[in-house]
């Protein structure tokens, strides 16, 4: 045997490769190529979301035993951002559906769900824009529930939910018809009362697999009750959604920084005169993924304090987002306004990480009303 061999031995002691670095494996080979159909929304890559899923990518956030960890979870979906924000955003709808069933405590709806989720044999999101703008009195909750026997009758509209198919699922909250509190629950999109209606073409996140969704006298059976009431559950899911967002964030960023790094040698000369530099978008981005890690040790945490870092945090990335593509975009010129450059994508993607619930203004009134 030649001295390059290895024995089984030393193939065993090799590190095991980790959850992030075969998410970036697949977002390589099997994402990227896609990347440009799913911006322009003639993809829907449900058979990567599927292999991102067998390797892990989906279930690493799930609580064992009490506390839970995003960090991982987090990563993951930054390296997939890296290559296209669009899939970011559907990993973060998928990972915000695992992050809903693994936290429930229906016991029968955890057991059915937790699995399907979390391996990526059942894809889907959450509808929880709405909710979450009506928490914090920005507008009133679309969806009405009745009470009837063994369940609930369900009706109203969402105008966006992505990360959607036929056979796919996603949380959201209904309010209950007699004024006694709000229900959370997964909308089962096989459902024949269930329809999904395409959006128009966006600006970008076209290949997210997004429809509005109108609930025409559903009937929501108990087994499908995510949590009633659905206030407390909130309380304790909601810094979970929003730094599993940081993901997405970071994604983007890394690419913005590696468009400058590669117009540095043809336009360097010119380029160091612009105000903002890939080493003040590195700076920002370690600072950025320092805080969102240290946070993302800790989501159940309940202090105000952790509570308003998770907010300012988000909002910061949002607004990092767009700063690194508008920088990426200044830094490229001509080469970046070509419709077949990604810095325009990325332009066009980190606008959506600022929009996306809870935007920059929703955050904002968040930090004002503390
Ligand atoms: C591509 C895309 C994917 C999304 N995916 C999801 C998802 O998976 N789950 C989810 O819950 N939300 C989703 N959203 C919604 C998103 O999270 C935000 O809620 C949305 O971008 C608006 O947020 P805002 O706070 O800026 O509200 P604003 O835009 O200030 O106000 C929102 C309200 O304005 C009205 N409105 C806005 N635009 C229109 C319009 N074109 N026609 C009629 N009424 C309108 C609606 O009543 C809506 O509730 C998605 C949005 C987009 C663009």
């Amino acid at each position: 045997m030649g001295s390059l061999a290895l024995s089984r031995v030393e193939v065993l002691d090799q590190p095991a490769p980790s959850i992030a670095g075969e998410v970036a494996r697949i977002a390589r080979e099997q994402l990227a190529p896609l990347a440009a159909g799913i911006d322009d929304g003639s993809v829907y890559p449900a058979e990567v979301l599927r292999a991102f899923g067998a390797v892990g990518a989906w279930g690493s956030h799930m609580p064992l035993e009490g506390p839970a960890d995003l960090r991982c979870a987090i990563e993951s979906m930054a390296v997939i951002g890296e290559v296209c924000g669009a899939t970011a955003f559907m990993a973060w709808c998928q990972n915000t559906l695992v992050w809903y069933a693994a936290n429930s405590t229906n016991l029968k709806l955890a057991r059915r769900f937790g699995d399907a989720f979390s391996t990526g044999r059942v894809l889907g999101g959450t509808g929880l824009s709405n909710p979450m703008k009506s928490f914090f009195g920005i507008e009133k909750l679309k969806l009405k529930g009745r009470k009837v026997e063994g369940g609930y009758i369900v009706r109203g509209a969402l105008p966006w939910v992505s990360n959607l198919g036929p056979d796919h699922f996603f949380g959201t909250i209904f309010e209950r018809e007699d004024d006694q509190g709000t229900v959370m629950f997964l909308a089962d999109c096989s459902d024949p009362a269930i329809t999904l209606t395409p959006c128009k073409p966006f600006l970008a996140m076209d290949g997210t697999g997004t429809y509005g969704v109108q609930f025409r006298d559903v009937f929501v059976p108990d087994e499908l009750i995510l949590a009633d009431p659905a206030a407390p559950f909130v309380k304790k899911i909601r810094a979970g959604f929003i730094l599993l967002q940081a993901g997405m964030a970071l994604g983007v960023i890394r690419d913005c920084i590696n468009i400058m790094d590669e117009v540095d040698s043809p336009l360097g000369h010119i380029n160091r005169y612009l105000p903002q530099q890939p080493v003040h978008f590195r700076e920002l981005a370690a600072e950025l993924e320092a805080e969102t890690m240290a946070l993302a040790r800790d989501p159940y945490n309940e202090e105000e304090t952790y509570w308003r870092k998770v907010i300012a945090l988000r909002l910061r990335a949002g607004e990092a987002s767009v700063a690194a593509a508008h920088a990426a975009m200044l830094h490229c010129g001509a080469r970046g306004y070509l419709k077949s450059h990604r810095a325009q994508r990325r332009l066009r993607e980190a606008y959506f990480v600022a929009i996306v619930t809870p935007a920059t203004k929703q955050l904002r009134k968040m930090l004002a009303d503390f």
